[in-house]
C-alpha cells in the first residue's frame, strides 16, 4: 500500500478526519465532519485553555453577506491586482452567505454588531453588502469562540492537546495524504486519518523568519493573537508539495510595545485612532523624524498614499515619545479585555500610574530630550527638532507634516519619556494554496488528495481586506473541507 520509508509500523491512533489547529476553522470543520458521521481527531498545540487560537482573543465577528452577488463584487474589487480566480470567489461568496444559518442550525445565536460600522472600503462594488455578526448578546470577551469550543466538546471528537502536528505522512506512489505525524509527550506520535486531513493551524504571526521572507518590507514584527501560529501549517504543505499564495498580505502592521517577557505585544492607548489622551506624543522612525499621523485609522495596516494601498511604513527602529502629562493620566497600555491575546490570556496587569513598568525599563525616563535622545540612539538635535515642529504644528492648530487631526497637544512637560514599538499585526493570510472543494494545490493545479485546509492558512484574501473576513472564511471553508474529507472513500 504505501512506502516502507514514510508510513510507521505502528500508528498509535486513528480517525477517519485528522484536524490539525483548533481554533475557528478547526472548530466548524470538525463539527461539521462530526455531524456528517466521521470519526474526528483534533491535534491541537496548546495546552486545554490556552486553545483556540487567533479566534479565541479576536474581536469576534464574522461575516455574513447579505447576497452573493454583493459578496463576489466586493472581494473581487478587494483583491484588485491581486486577483483571486472567480470559481474560488464564488464557492467563498455562497458559502459565508450561509454562516448564521449553519450556526443557527447548532445551536448558535447570530447578532448583528448594533451599528453596521466597520465597512473598510465603502466606494468598491458590493461594499453594502456586507454584514457582520457575532453569536450571542455581547461582541467580545471570546464569546463567538466560547460557543464554538463547547459545541466542538459536546460532541464525540477527541481532541490531544499540546500535540502539535508536525509532517504529513504521505504514500509514496498515490501521494495521498494518510496520517500526521505529530508530538506528544516529547516523541513521535503517529495519528492515522483513513479519509483525510484538515489543515487549521493558522498563519505564521509568530515565526520571525517566515515574518523576514515574506512580508513586504517588515524586519520584524509580533503577533496580539496566538503565540502558537508558527506557520506549521505552511512548512508541512510545502513539504508534500503544496503551491503557496498570498504571503504578503496581512493583517497589520500597527505599532505596539513588545517585551521579551511576553511574546505577544501591548497596545498603547494613546495611539489608538478613537482615544483622545491628554499630554503631548508622536512617534519617530529611525531618522528621529516622525513619518506618519501617529492616531489615522488605518484598514487593518493598509493606508492609502498616491491613490494606492499599500501596507504602512515601518523605518524601525520605532519609539513613541511622550512627557509627563500622558505618563500621569492612566495606564498607557490598553487593558480593555475585549479582544488580543495578552488581555485575554495572559492578562499582564499594568499599573494604573505606569510606575512599575517604569521600574522594569518598559518606559525610558529623562529629565530632558537631549538626555532622552541619549538613552534611545537618537541624536539629540535631530529629535528637539522633531519636537519642536511638532509643538509649532500645535500651536498652529494644524499638523504642518502629516495632517494629524487627533490629540495635537505639545511635548512640552518635562520628565519625557520613550516606549519602543514594534511593528505588530492581528493576522498573516498566507499558506497553502486551496481550490473550491478546500483541498490543497501543487503548482500544476492538481489537488493532493486528501490533504484540505480551512481557515487564515492560506486564505482567500490576496489584498484588502474587510474586517470579520477571516473568522467568516474559517467557518466557510471549514465546512466545506469536511464535507469534502467526508466524503471520500477510506483509502484502507
Ligand atoms: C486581536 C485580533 C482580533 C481579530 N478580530 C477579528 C474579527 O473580529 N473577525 C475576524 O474575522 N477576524 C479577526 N481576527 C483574525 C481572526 O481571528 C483569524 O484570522 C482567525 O480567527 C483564524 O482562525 P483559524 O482557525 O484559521 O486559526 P486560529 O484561530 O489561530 O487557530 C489555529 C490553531 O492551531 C493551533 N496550532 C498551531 N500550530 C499547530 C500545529 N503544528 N499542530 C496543531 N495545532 C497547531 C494553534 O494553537 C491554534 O489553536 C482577529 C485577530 C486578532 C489577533
Amino acid at each position: 500500500m504505501t512506502s516502507e520509508y514514510t508510513v510507521p509500523s505502528n500508528w498509535d491512533t486513528e480517525a477517519e478526519i485528522v484536524i490539525v489547529g483548533f481554533g475557528g476553522a478547526g472548530a466548524a470543520a470538525s463539527i461539521t465532519a462530526s455531524d456528517l458521521g466521521a470519526k474526528v481527531i483534533i491535534l491541537e498545540k496548546a495546552p486545554q485553555g490556552r486553545h483556540g487560537g487567533n479566534t479565541k482573543v479576536a474581536a469576534q465577528g464574522y461575516l455574513n453577506p447579505d447576497s452573493i452577488e454583493g459578496a463576489v463584487a466586493y472581494l473581487t474589487a478587494m483583491c484588485g491586482p491581486y486577483e483571486v480566480p472567480e470559481d474560488m470567489v464564488q464557492v467563498w461568496a455562497e458559502e459565508v452567505c450561509q454562516n448564521n444559518d449553519w450556526i443557527s442550525s447548532i445551536g448558535g445565536d447570530p447578532q448583528e454588531h448594533q451599528f453596521q460600522v466597520g465597512i473598510e472600503y465603502p466606494e468598491l462594488p458590493g461594499s453594502e453588502s456586507t454584514h457582520k455578526f457575532h453569536h450571542g448578546d455581547i461582541l467580545g470577551y471570546s464569546e463567538t469562540w466560547k460557543f464554538f469550543d463547547k459545541a466542538v466538546q459536546e460532541r464525540p471528537i477527541e481532541i490531544l492537546y499540546e500535540t502539535p502536528g508536525k509532517e504529513l505522512i504521505q504514500n509514496d506512489i498515490t501521494k495521498e495524504i494518510i496520517g500526521v505525524k505529530a508530538i506528544r509527550d516529547g516523541k513521535p506520535y503517529y495519528v492515522k486519518a483513513t479519509k483525510g486531513v484538515i489543515l487549521t493551524c493558522g498563519g505564521f504571526e509568530n515565526n520571525q523568519e517566515m515574518i523576514r521572507n515574506y512580508l513586504p518590507g517588515i524586519p520584524y514584527c509580533y503577533t496580539n493573537g496566538s503565540p502558537y501560529n508558527e506557520g506549521d501549517g505552511i512548512t508541512m504543505a510545502v513539504t508534500v508539495g503544496a503551491e503557496l499564495w498570498h504571503m504578503n498580505n496581512f493583517a497589520g502592521p500597527s505599532f505596539a510595545l513588545k517585551v521579551d517577557e511576553y511574546e505577544t505585544t501591548f497596545s498603547m492607548q494613546a495611539l489608538h485612532f478613537s482615544k483622545e489622551t491628554p499630554g503631548g506624543m508622536i512617534v519617530i522612525g529611525s531618522n528621529g523624524g516622525r513619518f506618519f499621523d501617529e492616531k489615522y485609522k488605518h484598514n487593518h495596516g493598509k493606508v492609502k498614499k498616491n491613490g494606492v494601498w499599500a501596507p504602512m511604513p515601518t523605518p524601525c527602529p520605532l519609539y513613541m515619545i511622550f512627557d509627563h502629562t500622558l505618563l500621569t493620566s492612566g495606564p498607557l497600555y490598553d487593558k480593555e479585555p475585549r479582544s488580543a491575546w495578552n488581555p485575554m490570556v495572559d492578562q499582564y496587569d499594568w499599573s494604573d500610574s505606569n510606575e512599575a513598568e517604569l521600574a522594569k525599563g518598559w518606559i525610558k525616563k529623562a529629565d530632558t530630550i537631549e538626555d532622552l535622545a541619549d538613552q534611545i540612539n537618537h541624536d539629540p538635535a535631530v529629535l528637539q527638532d522633531t519636537i519642536n515642529k511638532w509643538n509649532y504644528s500645535c500651536e498652529l492648530g494644524e499638523d504642518i507634516e502629516y495632517e494629524r487631526k487627533l490629540m495635537l497637544n505639545p511635548l512640552v512637560t518635562a520628565p519625557f519619556y520613550a516606549v519602543a514599538l514594534s511593528p505588530t499585526m492581528l493576522n498573516t493570510q498566507g499558506g497553502p494554496r486551496r481550490n473550491t472543494n478546500a483541498q490543497i494545490i501543487r503548482p500544476d493545479g492538481s489537488p493532493i488528495p486528501r490533504l484540505y485546509s480551512a481557515g487564515e492558512l492560506g486564505s482567500i484574501y490576496s489584498y484588502l481586506y474587510q474586517g470579520t473576513g477571516n473568522i467568516g472564511e474559517c467557518f466557510a471553508f471549514g465546512r466545506i473541507a469536511a464535507r469534502n474529507a467526508v466524503a471520500d472513500s477510506p483509502w484502507i
